[in-house]
């Protein structure tokens, strides 16, 4: 026996080494569009594809790991590529972005969204991004207490996960969102840039949790990345933070730097829907003057306040027709 247990180990390590090596497997994306009742529309000197119908708008550039769905930027893992004539996307790409994008889940109708857990990102000894003297936690702060009142009149609860400058571990953020049993989990921040020309860079990124066997948009992991309990809400997590991202690109007049996916270790604790907005960097003079003016934190709020809504109405709608 023992010889074959240890031959089954060497294998079994073996095979997971291996499978973090193998390349994504891809999926055609001309089929799939037929399948779905899309056109397809190959522009060769461009080298984009656009697939329509009568509600989306899906571009795909070649060698990129983002599409345009219907007007905003949203990433992929793996770049589009061609083989042949045929064009293809990853098949996880497939399974986790595009195909939960056109068609969103339904929420169950005897559990409609009402509690928002809204996480004002840093606080106390951690302050975040810097803009000058003024620091990110005392925006985010100012930014949640701005959503707040929006939420609450638009009839929902809220929960915040920190109300005073006060610092709150990343795992006890999400702790607490579990315990109140929140619907959708939405934290706020402001980013910073340390390249060489730091005011260069400027505009809004919308994360969601990374799946499992996906790599985020920020680093070089490879197409490995455990499974974590956030991961229970995949579909949930890009459509939510895709109605944020939205809301937000419209109305704040802020370049599109993308809907993003990363494993923040707040979002991969949650039991419920979660996004991290990253609503402007402090490293520029222009998105700082949006933020920094109570003027600014209000349109904004109403932004994200509007995703919110945006989401639910998106997740609950057609119930009322399922229920007869
Ligand atoms: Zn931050």
């Amino acid at each position: 026996m023992r010889p074959v247990w240890w031959l089954s180990l060497w294998l079994c390590s073996w095979g997971l080494l291996v499978a973090k090596e193998v390349p994504p497997n891809y999926t055609d994306l001309g089929q799939w569009a037929r399948a779905n009742e899309l056109e397809t529309r190959p522009n060769y000197t461009a080298r984009t594809l656009l697939l329509t119908n009568e509600w989306s708008r899906i571009e795909f550039k070649l060698d990129a790991a983002r599409m345009d769905f219907d007007g905003y930027e949203v990433r992929l893992s793996h770049p589009i590529r061609k083989q042949g004539a045929h064009w293809q996307i990853s098949t996880r790409d497939l399974e986790t972005v595009l195909v939960p994008l056109t068609r969103p889940p339904k929420r169950n109708p005897g559990r409609p969204i009402r509690v928002i857990a809204l996480g004002a990102g840093h606080g106390g000894n951690d302050p975040g991004n810097l803009a000058g003297p003024k620091r990110e936690k005392t925006y985010t702060l100012a930014l949640a207490r701005a959503i707040r009142p929006l939420l609450e009149k638009a009839g929902f609860k809220v929960i915040m996960i920190r109300d005073d400058d006060i610092r709150v571990e990343l795992e006890e953020r999400a702790e607490r969102a579990n315990l109140a049993r929140a619907d959708l989990f939405v934290s706020v921040h402001f980013n910073g840039y340390s390249g060489s020309n730091p005011g260069a860079v400027n505009g809004v990124e919308t994360y969601c949790l990374t799946p499992s066997g996906c790599s985020s948009s920020n680093d070089a992991e490879k197409n490995g990345g455990p499974w974590a309990r956030g991961n229970k809400t995949d579909r949930e997590n890009i459509n939510l933070a895709y109605c944020i991202h939205r809301a937000v690109v419209d109305q704040m007049d802020l370049p599109d730097r993308g809907v993003r996916r990363a494993r923040f270790k707040e979002l991969t604790l949650l039991d419920m829907p979660g996004v991290l907005v990253e609503g402007g960097y402090l490293t520029n003079e222009r998105d700082v003057a949006l933020i920094d003016s109570a003027r600014g934190r209000s349109r904004y709020a109403r932004a994200i306040a509007d995703g919110i809504l945006a989401y639910k109405r998106l997740i609950e709608r057609g119930q009322a027709e399922e229920g007869r």
